[in-house]
């Protein structure tokens, strides 16, 4: 069947095709009346829940992880399911819709935008703080909204061919998106990457800060993650026993520091000689910002100092998803450890402003 229609003025145009890919979370659960606890429930209904659907001007299709899981359980063998779904219907579609829990929705997308190479059709991930299914749901305006971002197409081209999330009002590139509030309507922030788009009465695009499709570039899926990393949140007082525990923890290959303000770790000579000793056994150290907005910026304090002159990397204004799944995707992804190096002081995907 032909999927060219007529528009009002008698010109022919392509009719675009999105699909949604339910893989759980708050938005598709109803709630049970007898335990007033989530359940899921049947995705395939989702258009007798959302009959807008419909009306658009493009062909919208479903499917749902069976069994469908809370984010929490998210891990790269999902992910690698998840982006097998997008590989598999690639040709078939415009665009795609994520929909997925909230909770770990921000390193999903990270994961995914660099996973999914040379996309050139936008991966919209949204959700919702409640469910579809209630009066007061989120849920109905941003899977909208979503699916209306995933369908424009600009001159044959899509409008945003990224992985992005929608949510309330702002549509963010994945991989510079935090969740911060478990309970506002507005649970997503970029702060070191302004909004792909505005919503509001129009969907207002902010075309300087989406990334192009590369002309020509095919599409890939880079399945490979290697999980061999760790995460440490820097705090006042933390033990040299436990430091010592996450540093040689076994088989890890590379840790995601947390440090103060623009990068900046204890100076005492102990802790400094562990993280030396740490580098020199071979294990890779990306240095990112416990605060949610600025970058790291290792030359400025002597307490940043000395972790450079350990060679300890710049994080920059990397999120802490992006810099575990980038990590992730490295380690994964070439055979030597320079390589991962090289990685680390590009941007791959607009995850770091360099
Ligand atoms: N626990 C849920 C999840 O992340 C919360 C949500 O969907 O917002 O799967």
């Amino acid at each position: 069947m032909s999927n060219n229609l007529l528009n009002k003025t008698g010109r022919i145009y392509l009719k675009r095709k999105v699909l949604i890919i339910y893989t759980g979370g708050t938005i598709g659960m109803a709630i049970d009346p007898e335990t007033n606890s989530l359940l899921s429930f049947d995705f395939s209904l989702i258009e007798e829940k959302v009959p807008e659907i419909k009306r658009f001007d493009f062909d919208v299709n479903s499917t749902s992880f069976k069994p469908i899981i809370d984010s929490s359980d998210m891990n790269p063998d999902v992910w690698v399911k998840l982006g097998t779904i997008i590989e598999d219907n690639y040709n078939r579609y415009d665009g795609f819709v994520v929909l997925h829990g909230t909770d770990t929705m921000a390193y999903t997308a990270s994961a995914l935008s660099f996973m999914l190479q040379n996309l050139g059709k936008p991966v919209v991930f949204t959700g919702s703080q409640l469910p579809l299914s209630t009066i007061r749901t989120d849920g109905k305006e941003n899977l909208i909204t979503a699916l209306d971002i995933a369908s424009t197409y600009e001159n044959g081209l899509a409008k945003v061919p990224e992985v992005c999330i929608f949510f309330q009002d702002k549509l963010f590139r994945g991989n510079r998106t935090t969740k911060y509030n478990a309970e506002h309507f507005r649970a997503f922030r970029s702060d070191n990457y302004p909004p792909l788009a505005e919503v509001g009465v129009h969907v207002k695009y902010n075309d300087a800060y989406i990334q192009k499709a590369k002309e020509g570039a095919v599409f890939t899926f880079a399945k490979k993650m290697d999980n061999n990393v760790g995460l440490l949140k820097l705090y006042p007082g933390i033990s040299y026993t436990f430091l010592e525990a996450v540093l040689k923890a076994p088989g890890l290959k590379a840790l995601v520091l947390e440090t103060f303000g623009s990068g900046n770790a204890p100076t005492n000579k102990k802790f400094l000689e562990m993280i030396k000793d740490a580098v020199h056994g071979g294990l890779i150290i990306l240095n990112v910002t416990q605060c949610l907005a600025g970058s790291v910026a290792m030359e400025r304090y002597q307490t940043g100092i000395y972790l450079l002159e350990m060679g300890v990397h710049n994080g920059g204004d990397m999120t802490t998803e992006a810099a575990i799944t980038k990590l992730m995707y490295l380690l994964g992804n070439t055979i030597h450890t320079d390589e991962v190096k090289i990685g680390l002081n590009k941007s791959l995907k607009g995850e770091i402003y360099l």
